[in-house]
This record gives structure tokens, C-alpha cells and sequence, in this order.
């Protein structure tokens, strides 16, 4: 109950049902937004030669409140840790799985990250699978230092989400320089979230300025700290016409 609007609203209801009653009230819905909070989306097992494209806003009971970089998220779904075409991982670690409160998104982030790396692992079976790094904590919110790293000022409403690049050598793991991205396979990963309807696909400078990496100006952005991945943010918009 730290924010003024829930004090007031703390303030307004306990004159009618009570303290008691309330706590009580609050730590059931509490306990109903967790459990909605813990569902794991499995990947769909959908054609995987059919196009990706970002849901709606309305799309399944996740709602992402306020801004990337100040929001939060309710009923969120966690990302699987690994599918046969995608693990996950934890930029500050190091480590292998990213811990589950680290992967959860809007249920249209997750059920896109299950779309385009099994569209990306049917057209590229020789490549390792798409490595999913950090997306929201389990009901969005700050996600800055204090968790690790250099932290983030976005990833707050589950709409943005780290992709690391593929490397050259087939590695699991984010590339330690550019020089270890293959750069053709983190072109396609960067179209296929581009043509499902992405707002921005922030890349590395490097490859940015060596035109090895592209994209419609305005969304593919090049900007510091993405030289070993990828940073994806959809929006509350339906790209479909
Ligand atoms: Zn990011």
C-alpha cells in the first residue's frame, strides 16, 4: 500500500467493511494476481512457416498499465525457460536459465517470442536456438540497478524484451564482442520482429554503422548497450489493417 491512490482507497473502504475484511479482500486478489502471474505460456504449436504478428491490446488477460519505462503489468505470463527453439538467459549473471521473475511479459510479448523463434528455428535448423534475456519482473515496475547489471529504464510494463544475437560460432551465449555475431541470422531475427509489427528494434552501433545490420528508419534504432543484444518493444497497437 505504498502508493497514494491505494491509500486513498484504503481510506474511502474502511469505513464501510473494516480493516479486517479488507486485509483480507486484498491478500485473496493479491494471491489471484500472482497465480494468474505464475502461468507458464508454452510456445505455440502453430505452422511455423505462418507470419508473426504482434496481438492486439485486447488480446487475453494481461494488461500492460502506463509507459515502457514507467508502468507496470498485470496478469502477465512467465516465458518457458527453454523450448526446443529458444533458452534463456540472464545478461548480469552470466547464467543459464534467466530466473522466471525476470520473463514475464504481456501474454501477446510471450506468445510473439514463442512465434518467432519457432519461425526462426524451422528456417535456420543449423543455428542455435534464440537466446530471451530480460522481459518485465511479474508485475512490471522498476527494473533498474538494484536487479543487476546497468539495469533498465524501460522494461517496466511487459512490452519490451532483450534478444541475444546469434553468434558465429553456434554458442548459447551473448557475443562478447560484435565480432562474434553472425550477422546474417541477426538480420533475419531483427525482420521477423520487425515484419510481426514491432514499434522498435534497438541494435548494436557497431553493426549498425558497418551496414551489416538494417531495418525501416525509426524502428530499427541503433543505440548504446545493445552490442550483445537485441532490445524489442511492441506497443499497444493492432498492426493488422
Ligand atoms: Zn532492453
Amino acid at each position: 500500500m505504498g502508493e497514494p491512490w491505494a491509500a486513498a482507497i484504503l481510506a474511502a473502504v474502511t469505513m464501510s467493511v473494516g480493516a479486517a475484511d479488507l486485509a483480507d479482500r486484498e491478500a485473496s486478489a493479491k494471491a489471484r494476481e500472482r497465480a494468474r502471474a505464475a502461468q507458464v505460456v508454452a510456445p505455440p504449436a502453430a505452422d511455423p512457416a505462418a507470419p508473426c504478428r504482434v496481438a492486439s491490446f485486447a488480446h487475453g488477460p494481461s494488461r500492460s498499465l502506463g509507459l515502457p519505462n514507467r508502468g507496470r503489468l498485470t496478469g502477465g505470463a512467465v516465458l518457458p525457460e527453454e523450448t526446443d527453439a529458444q533458452f534463456t538467459f540472464d545478461l548480469t549473471t552470466g547464467l543459464t536459465p534467466n530466473p522466471s521473475w525476470r520473463r514475464v511479459g504481456a501474454r501477446r510479448m510471450v506468445s510473439l517470442l514463442g512465434c518467432v523463434s519457432t519461425s526462426f528455428a524451422a528456417a535456420h535448423p543449423e543455428a542455435e536456438r534464440i537466446g530471451v534475456a530480460d522481459i518485465s519482473r511479474p508485475f512490471g515496475g522498476r527494473f533498474g540497478r538494484r536487479y543487476g547489471g546497468l539495469g533498465h529504464s524501460s522494461h517496466q510494463n511487459g512490452l519490451d524484451v532483450d534478444v541475444v544475437y546469434p553468434r558465429r560460432d553456434l554458442c548459447e551465449c551473448p557475443p562478447d564482442t560484435p565480432a562474434d555475431i553472425d550477422p546474417a541470422l541477426a538480420q533475419d531475427l531483427v525482420d521477423r520482429f520487425v515484419r510481426a509489427g514491432a514499434q522498435y528494434v534497438f541494435v548494436s552501433p557497431t553493426l549498425y554503422r558497418a551496414g551489416r545490420l538494417r531495418g525501416p528508419r525509426g524502428v530499427v534504432i541503433p543505440l548504446a548497450h545493445h552490442e550483445d543484444h537485441i532490445h524489442v518493444r511492441i506497443y499497444d497497437y493492432d498492426p493488422r489493417p
